[in-house]
């Protein structure tokens, strides 16, 4: 399949060029199209097959759901079942903009989008281009983040065409995005808000409006027993080819830890690249400077992730950030492309601790206190 590619100006869009993309759409094809977070790969939500050709393009497990993105608030009443009054005032303050919200879905919406569950994620993006394309498509638009299952989300026009060329009909080039990690996803279909996904959002602005937001575990990595509400949430995603170590510690100890893991793996023939956020003066085959500025580092750190891999890097050392404001959202993202987390440089004994489930018994059973 010949993918088109249309560069569209992000301010003003013309119509003439949204159009095209809206009848693409209406004829049960899939479109990329940027949003204010990353990329999407767009579908008639309302027709499965539409949809399944999401699940084929990007090669995502069928139980890992999709967002529905609307225009109008009036679609929201043919969408779900139930409209809780806790969703009013969230609507208000953050729509359109980066924030998904889980509700009780209504017949209209096939399974297929929600990967069997009885509820849908709904979203209105704040992106020009995203919010004519659904106008213009006069249906809501299922739209994942338009990168292969398992690779970074795309920040831009490129990214998407690296993953998805020849697998869509067509790719709207809108520039990058501007925040550059997926929307904060809450769900409000059951007593207690909770929080599933950090993102643009934060939750303190969330807990303003809303008082208690309860928060998913698997946010923070941890396992849980309980049925995942989200069965995304098991998958691990942003990862990079290269296997990223996210180091946890006081700031010169941070700093030291690098700079005996770079001689480390070089010492193995192995490349290795350093994600820094402070100023290192450390080394490395390449070293990505994204500065301390939590919104620039979410708009940069997809984008990180991929020239790491275009430049065959082995290893990635990372630091953590604050998990305050978006620096939650920052922190789930970089511990779920981690391959291993180094906790608490600081402590006596050294671990790796692995925080994914894909990694062999012999990497989990790995200790480095030799290092
Ligand atoms: P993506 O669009 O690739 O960023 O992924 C969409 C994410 O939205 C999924 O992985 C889920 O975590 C979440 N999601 C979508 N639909 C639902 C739903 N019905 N209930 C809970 N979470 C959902
Ligand atoms: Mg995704």
């Amino acid at each position: 399949m010949q993918t088109k590619i249309l560069k569209v100006n992000p301010k003003n869009p013309k119509l003439s060029q949204i159009r095209q993309a809206a009848k693409i759409i209406r004829s049960g094809k899939l479109v990329a199209f940027p949003t204010e977070t990353v990329y999407g790969i767009g579908a008639n939500a309302l027709d499965p097959s539409a949809v399944k050709r999401i699940f084929v393009a990007k090669g995502r497990p069928s139980d890992n759901p999709l967002i529905v993105h609307i225009s109008d608030i009036a679609d929201l009443g043919i969408l779900v079942d139930h409209i809780p009054e806790s969703s009013f005032d969230v609507i208000d303050k953050f729509w359109p903009g980066p924030l998904t919200i889980v509700f009780k879905k209504s017949k209209i919406v096939p399974k297929i989008v929600t990967g069997g569950l009885d509820t849908v994620a709904i979203r209105m993006p704040k992106n020009k281009i995203a919010n004519m394309l659904i106008v213009e498509a006069g249906t809501p638009i299922a739209a994942p983040s338009a990168n292969i299952a398992g690779r970074p989300s795309p920040t831009t026009a490129k990214h998407v065409i690296d993953d998805l060329s020849g697998r869509i009909s067509m790719i709207l080039d809108g520039g990058p995005t501007k925040i550059g990690i997926e929307s904060t996803v809450i769900d409000l279909s059951r007593n207690t808000p909770m929080l599933l996904r950090p993102g643009g959002i934060t939750l303190e602005q969330l807990q303003k409006v809303l008082g208690k937001v309860a928060i998913h575990p698997i946010i923070y990595g941890k396992k849980t027993k309980s049925a995942h509400r989200s069965p995304g949430m098991k998958y691990r995603h942003y990862s990079p080819r290269a296997k990223i170590i996210l180091i946890q510690g006081t700031k010169s100890k941070v700093n030291k830890k690098i700079s005996q893991l770079v001689q480390y793996y070089k010492n193995q023939g192995l490349h290795i690249g350093i994600l820094s956020m402070e100023k290192n003066s450390t080394k490395s085959d390449m070293t990505r400077f994204i500065g301390n500025n939590p919104n620039r580092i979410a708009s940069n750190l997809f984008k990180s992730f991929r020239e790491f891999d275009d430049r065959k890097i082995d290893i990635v050392l990372a630091q953590e950030i604050s998990q305050k404001g978006i620096g939650l959202g920052i922190m789930n993202r970089l511990g779920k492309a981690a391959y291993k987390k180094v906790q608490r440089v600081d402590s006596p004994l050294v671990l790796f601790l692995v925080c994914c489930p894909t990694c062999s018994t012999a990497e989990k059973s790995l200790k480095i206190t030799h290092l």
